[in-house]
């Protein structure tokens, strides 16, 4: 039987889950997916002095968040690289056995003298030829071959590596651990891993790697390195500087389907995009769509201000039933979940996370008889045309004459039209000094949508406040 094409995820558990990493995840998923192949999980647990497991446990939520699930059947793992300590061994044993590496006794201080003393850098070959046998405090070392090293990169085109440039790099360490290249390659062999998709950061292991699969036997996978993310100085994106934590844009009210999506389009565009004026495409069409080959080499900026019109875009488009459930949790618990229901509809287009929800209508959650707090500078300046007060008033006594069943968004837009005709102002300026009495702010949901939805005695209870502020106002004044 032949299977589909393995393609592997390989974090190292040593901090929270990158956005980089979710890139190189996705795309190892979008692939593996469209080709019906594997994704094979693989947590690099070998540094134990950086691991913990909370960091593993985080690596998999965050997976399962952007959709990478580990009930899919194109789900493998997760496997874990200390499991196979022994498969690292053995492989080591054998290039040592085929000649293919050698142990050497120098300490690494010996190794840098070495090096001044021969004015080169690095390890200049000193064992290859000595004979040394296994023991404590020795290093295993590749015997890099002559001549040149190719890789075939699908991002990239063929990477041609002079093999004198690359010195005879350590295997096993002297206590007998094995170093990453060693681990990651013989994983992936014991995996059948056959497409490694990963950033550009790793390429100059890559000759490396080849070389060690070349050498136990196995044929090398196809590689594919895809460029770095880069902030907006086009630095590397680093923990230490800037905002990297999957995690944190989860918990900061973006969408995963927004994150998704824009992941993707870092380095790639999606085919119809420059047409359709827009990168937001559903999950099936980008997995659908992506292709290693059309990815740019330019590092790819991880623009937070792109992110978050791509989440506003995405809160918009979502079905209510939807959007009530993912914002249920920035909720206080004791508002009342209809009444939100009501106005949820009029305030989706207005967020760019859904963190922002709360303070945009928590005016209709006061306790009853309770004012909002009245933003200043917002009452100021509605409050400051000579027509403010009178239309006010005019608006209080026409909104007080309504019956219950009148208490509709169209019907209090309508006779505040008609009333602000003799007023010759615009609706825009009309609704601003209603808009703060009654919400405290200058911004909001539609106010006529918010009026239905706080309910006539409310409102009126405000507006005759504001009515009555004005005439202590025009009386001190
Ligand atoms: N553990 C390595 C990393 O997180 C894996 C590199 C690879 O994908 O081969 O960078």
């Amino acid at each position: 039987m032949t299977e589909g094409p393995r393609f592997r995820f390989a974090p190292s558990p040593t901090g929270s889950f990158h956005v980089g990493g979710a890139r190189t995840a996705l795309h190892n998923w979008a692939l593996a997916r469209r080709l019906g192949g594997t994704f094979v999980l693989r947590i690099e647990d070998t540094d134990e002095a950086r691991n913990r497991l909370e960091w593993t446990e985080g690596i998999i939520d965050a997976l399962a968040w952007i959709g990478v699930s580990a009930d899919d059947d194109h789900f493998e793992g997760p496997h874990f690289q200390s499991e196979y300590a022994a498969a690292h061994i053995t492989a080591a044993s054998r290039l040592f056995e085929s000649g293919a590496a050698y142990y050497c006794d120098l300490t690494g201080q010996e190794v840098q003298d070495r090096a001044k003393k021969l004015g080169i850098t690095g390890y200049d070959g000193y064992s290859r030829d000595r004979g040394v046998e296994p023991g404590s405090g020795r290093v295993l070392r590749f015997r890099v071959p002559e001549g040149t090293t190719v890789v075939h990169d699908a991002v990239r085109g063929d990477v041609l590596f002079d093999n004198s440039t690359i010195e005879d790099f350590v295997l096993l360490r002297g206590n007998n651990t094995p170093m990453f290249l060693l681990a990651n390659v013989v994983d992936d062999i014991e995996m059948r891993i056959t497409d490694v998709v990963r950033a550009e950061e790793h390429l100059p292991n890559t000759p490396k790697q080849q070389m060690l699969w070349e050498a136990l036997g196995a044929e090398p996978p196809r590689w594919a390195h895809v460029p770095v993310l880069v902030n907006e100085q086009r630095k590397k994106l680093s923990k230490r500087r800037d905002k990297v934590a999957v995690e944190s844009y989860r918990d900061d009210g973006i969408l995963a389907d927004a994150m998704v999506n824009y992941l993707m389009t870092l380095g790639w565009t999606p085919p119809g995009a420059e047409e359709a004026g827009s990168e937001i495409f559903p999950w099936n069409e980008l997995e659908a769509a992506f292709r290693l080959e059309d990815v740019t080499l330019s590092p790819a900026f991880f623009d937070v201000k792109k992110l978050v019109a791509f989440n506003k875009q995405y809160i918009k488009n979502l079905p209510l039933a939807d959007f009530l459930a993912a914002v249920d949790a920035d909720l206080p618990d004791d508002w009342d979940r209809q009444r939100f229901a009501a106005i949820a509809p009029h305030i989706t287009e207005r967020l760019e996370r859904l963190g922002d929800a709360p303070a945009l209508v928590e005016f209709l959650f006061l306790p009853d008889g309770a004012d909002p707090d009245v933003d200043d500078a917002a009452w100021t300046k509605a409050a400051k045309p000579d027509w403010a007060g009178p239309f006010l008033v005019e608006i209080a006594e026409a909104y007080a004459s309504f019956g219950p069943d009148e208490w509709r968004s169209d019907k209090l837009k309508a006779t505040m039209e008609a009333v602000m005709l003799s007023y010759e102002i615009k609706l825009g300026k009309a609704q601003a000094l209603p808009r703060v009495a009654v919400t405290g702010r200058s911004v909001g949901p539609p106010l006529f949508e918010a009026l239905e939805v706080l309910g006539q005695n409310e409102t009126l209870r405000r507006l005759r406040n504001a009515v009555t502020r004005m005439a202590s106002k025009s009386e001190a004044d």
